[in-house]
């Protein structure tokens, strides 16, 4: 089971589903709520921003630690993932010490079986991350509905960087009847405006600031789209990128939101958002925009 010792603090930290499992009974009252942030670790402030949140709606806060090998369809992409439990646990005892830690095992989690359900998202997962990550949403698909068996949250808290999977994620809770609310929270970004990702760990600094144009083509972007048809801003996204031989654009694409279906012709009641995935130096990095 359990406990960091921080100068004598107890942090409750499981890596086995039935210790936690029998914690959260013993503290779960009538009227409490659990709140829960799954993460991948390599913690940043992205990360503690849902935390935060959480701890603010939910009288307990449960984040899971775990990198998901289902979701990689990248055998290197999930190898050189980064590991830093320590560094994470310890960040988030000094947000909150009472936060409950559930950083399990590949064994934990799938039990001998590392393979993922196959799910249907009506389409959700044909688009964008789908099209260019085969697998990727089934696998998170599997290792989401596995936690919410595990954890049981009232509230699960999902970052908007990460668009579609928020909305792959709301889906799978519509279609299974889970009884969970799913809640989005804002990107956070550095200074630079590049969006907070545990692989921006993998850039240099000068790549870091580099990077910064990924989010200033989004803001551009949006701006274009107020007179500019869908097509005509994609063509400037693209050309701004073939001009610059440091990134390799993979997508930029501009959907509806609900269904995030790519935009032909612009519709008055639809909500668009714009969607882009970069390749600095060999580092995947994606990035969403509202263009409303
Ligand atoms: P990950 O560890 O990358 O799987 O992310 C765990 C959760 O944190 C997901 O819901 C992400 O969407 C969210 N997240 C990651 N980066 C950010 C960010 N920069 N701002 C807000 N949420 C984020």
């Amino acid at each position: 089971m359990f406990a960091l010792n921080f100068n004598k603090i107890i942090m409750p930290i499981f890596y086995g589903k039935a210790a936690l499992a029998e914690f959260l009974n013993s503290v779960k009252t009538q009227n409490s709520t659990i709140g829960f942030v799954p993460t991948m670790g390599a913690l940043h402030q992205g990360h503690l921003s849902l935390m935060q949140q959480s701890l603010a709606e939910n009288n307990n806060t449960v984040v899971s630690i775990f990198v998901n090998p289902t979701q990689f369809n990248n055998a290197e992409d999930l190898e050189k993932y980064p590991r830093t439990l320590e560094e994470d646990t310890q960040k988030i005892f000094q947000l909150n010490a009472n936060i409950i830690v559930y950083a399990p095992t590949v064994d934990d989690i799938y039990e001998g079986k590392v393979i993922s359900q196959n799910f249907d998202f009506d389409g959700l997962e044909n688009q964008m991350e789908g099209k260019f990550r085969p697998g990727h949403f089934n696998g998170v698909g599997t290792i989401v509905k596995r936690l919410f068996e595990i954890v049981s949250p009232n509230n699960a808290y999902f970052g908007k960087k990460d668009f579609q999977q928020l909305q792959i994620v709301k889906k799978m809770v519509l279609k299974n009847h889970l009884n969970v609310n799913i809640i989005g929270c804002e990107i956070h970004r550095e200074a630079n405006g590049l969006a907070m990702s545990s692989r921006n760990e993998r850039l240099s600094a000068s790549e870091k600031e580099q990077a910064a144009i990924i989010y200033q083509t989004l803001l551009q972007a949006k701006e274009k789209f107020k007179a500019q048809d869908c097509k005509s801003v994609k063509q400037w996204v693209k050309d701004v990128f073939d001009t610059n031989t440091n990134f390799d654009l993979e997508y930029f694409e501009i959907a509806d939101e609900e269904t995030l279906i790519p935009c032909d012709e612009k519709t008055k009641d639809k909500n668009y958002r714009a969607f882009i995935a970069v390749f600095v130096n060999n580092i995947r990095l994606i990035d969403t925009i509202s263009l409303k």
